[in-house]
């Protein structure tokens, strides 16, 4: 009884730790499902020294298999559709997935073209919106620490409706972590 006591413990403050490591140091990965490159280019722009997201512990790398969070831009087509799966199906639980751009909500100036699936949440849960075209690197921050602070409180983030007003503007699924991890 005693034993068990302590491994419950240990096992507490050992999630504590990783949660506390993955909200200081959330590693991204980026995918091109399908985008203009207008949306890529501000992600690079949040890497520069000028807004410098590294100061955060937030660090954009290249493997599925080390990555927290999935920062996918543009709208999916057919060509990038399974190369999408595949690499959000290899990265590690728990794993989260912030779309940038109005095509990666609803396939924006691509919606209803013939080689076009939709917005990225046609395909996979979607926790962080950021919408614009392309968003500002205040906005894709801003996404991000709306992640941070949700993975802080152990919840999805709660939807909030686009105000249309500057990178307030965030809508989200309103999918619960019990839901995703079904
Ligand atoms: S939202 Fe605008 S900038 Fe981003 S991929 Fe679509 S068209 Fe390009």
């Amino acid at each position: 009884m005693v034993e068990q006591k302590i491994n419950s413990s240990w096992q507490n403050i050992l999630i504590q730790i990783k949660n506390w490591a993955r909200i200081n140091s959330p590693w991204a990965i980026h995918f091109n499902s399908g985008s203009c490159n207008g949306c890529d280019i501000q992600i690079l722009a949040t890497l520069t020294p000028r807004y410098d997201v590294e100061r955060f512990g937030i660090k954009l790398q290249g493997s599925p298999r080390h990555a927290d969070v999935l920062i996918c831009t543009g709208p999916v087509t057919m060509q990038a559709r399974d190369a999408l799966l595949r690499t959000y199906e290899q990265m590690p639980e728990p794993k989260f997935v912030i779309a940038v751009g109005s095509c990666g909500l609803s396939g924006g100036v691509f919606h209803g073209c013939y080689n076009i699936v939709g917005g990225i949440n046609e395909l996979l849960p979607v926790d962080v919106f950021v919408p614009g075209c392309p968003p500002r690197p205040e906005g894709i921050i801003y996404g991000v620490a709306v992640l941070l602070e949700a993975m802080k409180s152990g919840k999805r983030p709660e939807p909030v409706q686009w105000s249309g007003e500057g990178f307030e503007g965030m809508v989200h699924t309103g999918s619960t972590m019990e839901e995703r991890n079904d």
